[in-house]
């Protein structure tokens, strides 16, 4: 039995490093067994060689090594190995010299396999039972019992337990050795890695001076081929699909080969036998290893020499092969995961990840001198999905990804980035608007029918680009944005200047949430007043910004965030929610006949459940709606006038009142107004100003009054500055205003004040 496996503290060794230790499934044994006899008599060691010189125990003779003390026995036992059996004399330097020995033996040198044979002179100097068992002494004889039958028989017996042994501690250290090379191949990713580290570990284990080479299979067939092709021939064309992954110092020059090519046709053919058989084969002059995993993935471990392995070894490489195949396994696991994280399943484009790794590398390469990065977004994509289903939708991105691919392949990066978002990256004379849109003139066929697409394509140069990948990404989508409102089917380059607005946009927005969240935001109130009396008629509710560094953000820059932001839904239901609470708590302090203007914005006013956050406003305040008066703008009246027309029908059936806010900038009609049958119209500011002096044109502010009378509505006048605008108006019939000659928009409490002041003037 040849059984030997060498467990060195450097499993993992490298292929061209020649291994020197006799690390080895193979066993590198002496071919006799080695036989030391300790004894202090010269006439012991003659007569002991002489007994068993010719004696031959399972095909091998036997050779001994001399001591003539303890301690030269020691000495010999630092550099001796492989000792079968020592026969040790009990009394030598001293008494208990021999038993001294063992000990040393046993404990310090921690030989535990070697066989021990006591041997005395005097049969009074027996060790004691203990001894015998804790040394682990395979006989005590005195030297007079030991004829020459008797020394035949007892090493004979020693030597067949040394051996079982030492098979024992084979397949102990052998399973050691696999469990730690499984573990180097567990942590192996790739194919190509896991090939390598494979090699390795196996030559490793088999001493080191085999000499061999991977081939694997490039790609596996799916699950619906594999049933097909489990029975089915290798043929040469199959053969075509392997590959040499990895290969020792003596096989480099194949490193990467197709299989076919291989120049040698034995060695062809053998490897071709094993993967035909899906078995491993043990030849004179070579081994081939077979392996296959869940996904069935075939890999085949060629070496060049005839490894002549004992059961025992055959049985610990088996155990090593079975433990590859699961390596193998994980390998296809970590490369589909990899795939999952970096592939878009649908079309098996590069997925974001994965671009905006590409797009990082050559933003860092030359190639960020001539290249442009690009994002194709397929116009009306979710209307033809709803249409036509998901499955409709589906064939018509792969129909895309696949139209891009290969017309852009070749040169550029195509990757999908969103739903129906691709990304193209590649030279400033491919990627342009010109080759994109070109693509989608062709419609495209999907199920037998055509379907005309277009795209918006938005694009950045990376030559002067600061940025890296993923706001690259980012910006590119800023000009893809920008496209999309100015033209459709039509593209736009990335600025500087649009980044600018939009990040102040972006920033503003994340300051905006936390300052609605963080309860910075506040209601003020500007009273409107009858000019006639200056007497207060009601206010209006404003909306302020106080950032925490105490700045005032005024409502013209974050009020159009808010919409576009779509926060305005939750920040308008709070205003109205505040502005009821005021009014309810005016009315507490006497002020009951007095109105509480609420601006709403268009977002607002649209959203399915804007009603029913009204009803749920009046409810919890208990305020009275007809005092309640909702400004829309005109050009909000201008937008879906059906909807509009439904809305301001629900919210005038609930008794709270509508005024068309900064009129005259929009182009209501007549009749239009006439249908909308609001309460009120707000002269825009703007009007107002125009009525600066006795000389200065009041047009159209005199029409708007005009105007209203002739619908029977109220008008009110905002922005009133000065008493000659005043005046001016209350000479067309406009009694009421709202503007700084009266009032600052001020705090609830500011707002008691000057109520109360207001009535003591009055009185
Ligand atoms: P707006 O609805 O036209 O509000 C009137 C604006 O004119 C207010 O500016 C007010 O302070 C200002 N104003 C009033 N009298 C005078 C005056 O005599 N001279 C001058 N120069 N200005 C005067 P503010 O408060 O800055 O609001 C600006 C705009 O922000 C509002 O215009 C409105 O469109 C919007 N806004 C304010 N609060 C809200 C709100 O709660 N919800 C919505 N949706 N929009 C709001
Ligand atoms: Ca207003
Ligand atoms: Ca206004």
């Amino acid at each position: 039995m040849s059984a030997l496996i060498h467990s060195s503290d450097d499993e993992l060794v490298f292929l061209d490093e020649p291994d020197t230790s006799d690390a080895s499934l193979r066993g590198k044994l002496s071919p006799t067994w080695r036989i030391m006899i300790v004894d202090d008599d010269p006439d012991v060691h003659s007569a002991t060689t002489f007994a068993l010189g010719s004696l031959e125990i399972q095909h091998r003779f036997l050779s001994f090594l001399h001591a003539y003390s303890a301690a030269e026995a020691r000495e010999i036992l630092q550099y001796e190995s492989d000792i079968a059996i020592i026969l040790l004399d009990v009394v030598m330097e001293q008494e208990d010299a021999g038993l001294q020995l063992v000990s040393h033996i046993r404990k310090t040198l921690d030989l535990s396999d070697v066989r021990i044979i006591l041997r005395t002179g005097q049969p009074g100097y027996a060790p004691e039972i203990d001894a015998i068992r804790d040394y682990d002494i395979n006989d005590y004889k005195t030297k007079s019992e030991l004829t020459r039958t008797k020394l035949y028989t007892a090493v004979t017996s020693a030597i067949r337990s040394y051996e079982q042994i030492c098979a024992i501690s084979a397949s102990q250290r052998g399973l050691e050795l696999i469990i730690n090379a499984s573990t180097e191949l567990m942590a192996l990713q790739g194919l190509q890695n896991f090939a390598s580290g494979a090699l390795v570990q196996i030559i490793s284990l088999l001493g080191g001076s085999t000499e061999g080479f991977v081939c694997s299979q490039q790609t596996i067939s799916n699950l619906s081929e594999v049933s097909y092709s489990v029975d089915a021939v290798r043929t040469e064309n199959n053969m075509a699909d392997f590959r040499i992954l990895a290969t020792t110092a003596d096989f480099c020059a194949w490193t990467d080969c197709n299989f076919n090519e291989v120049a040698d046709q034995t060695i062809q053919d053998v490897v071709k036998k094993s993967l035909q058989k899906k078995r491993h084969i043990y030849q004179s002059d070579s081994t081939v290893l077979y392996f296959s995993n869940v996904a069935q993935r075939e890999l085949a471990i060629y070496l060049n020499t005839n490894l002549n392995l004992s059961e025992l070894d055959k049985r610990l490489l088996e155990v090593f092969c079975s433990n590859v195949a699961v390596g193998l396994d994980n390998v296809e696991l970590t490369s589909r995961l990899h795939n999952y994280a970096f592939y878009d399943p649908l079309t098996g484009l590069a997925n974001r990840l994965k671009l905006l790794q590409d797009l990082d590398l050559t933003l860092l390469s030359p190639l960020k001198q001539c290249n442009t990065f690009s994002l194709i977004d397929i116009d009306h994509f979710a209307e033809t999905n709803d249409a036509l289903g998901h499955h409709f939708g589906d064939l018509l991105l792969c129909s895309v990804a696949r139209r891009l691919v290969s017309y852009f392949g070749e040169n550029c990066q195509v990757a999908r980035v969103g739903s129906d978002t691709f990304a193209l990256l590649g030279n400033n004379k491919s990627v342009c608007p010109e080759e994109i849109l070109a693509l989608f003139i062709p419609p495209f066929k999907i199920e037998h029918q055509d379907v005309q697409l277009s795209a918006t394509i938005g694009l950045v140069k990376l030559s002067d680009y600061e940025g890296d990948g993923s706001e690259a990404l980012k910006d590119t989508n800023i000009a893809l944005k920008r496209a999309k409102t100015y033209q459709r089917s039509g593209f736009a380059y990335f600025t500087r200047d649009m980044g600018v607005a939009i990040r102040e946009r972006v920033r503003m927005m994340h300051a905006l949430r936390s300052a609605f969240e963080k309860e910075y935001l506040f209601l003020v109130f500007q009273p409107q007043v009858d000019m006639r009396s200056g007497r207060a008629v009601g206010a209006e509710a404003l909306l302020r910004w106080k950032t925490e560094d105490g700045k005032f953000i005024p409502p013209d820059q974050f009020i159009p965030i808010a919409e576009y932001s779509g926060l305005i839904i939750n920040i308008g239901e709070w205003v109205l929610r505040s502005a009821c609470h005021e009014l309810v708590h005016l009315r507490s302090l006497g002020h009951t006949n007095f109105q509480m203007a609420i601006n709403v914005s268009q977002a607002q006013f649209s959203h399915p459940l804007f009603m029913q956050t009204l009803h749920r406003a009046l409810h919890d305040t208990q305020a009275p709606p007809e005092y309640i008066e909702l400004e829309i703008t005109e050009s909000m009246a201008m937008k879906d006038p059906d909807l509009l027309v439904k809305t301001l029908y629900q919210i005038k059936s609930l008794g709270i009142h509508v005024s068309i806010d900064d009129f005259g900038t929009g182009f209501s009609s007549l009749s239009h107004l006439q249908k909308l049958n609001v309460d009120k119209l707000k002269i825009d500011r703007a009007f107002i100003n125009e009525i600066s002096d006795g000389s200065g044109d009041a047009g159209i502010a005199k029409m708007v009054v005009q105007l209203g009378q002739s619908l029977d509505m109220t008008i009110i006048a905002e922005g009133v500055e000065t008493v000659m605008q005043a005046e001016t108006l209350l000479s067309f019939g406009c009694h009421l205003a709202q503007g700084y000659l009266y009032a600052k928009p001020m705090t609830p409490e500011n707002l008691h004040t000057w109520l109360a002041d207001q009535r003591a003037l009055v009185a």
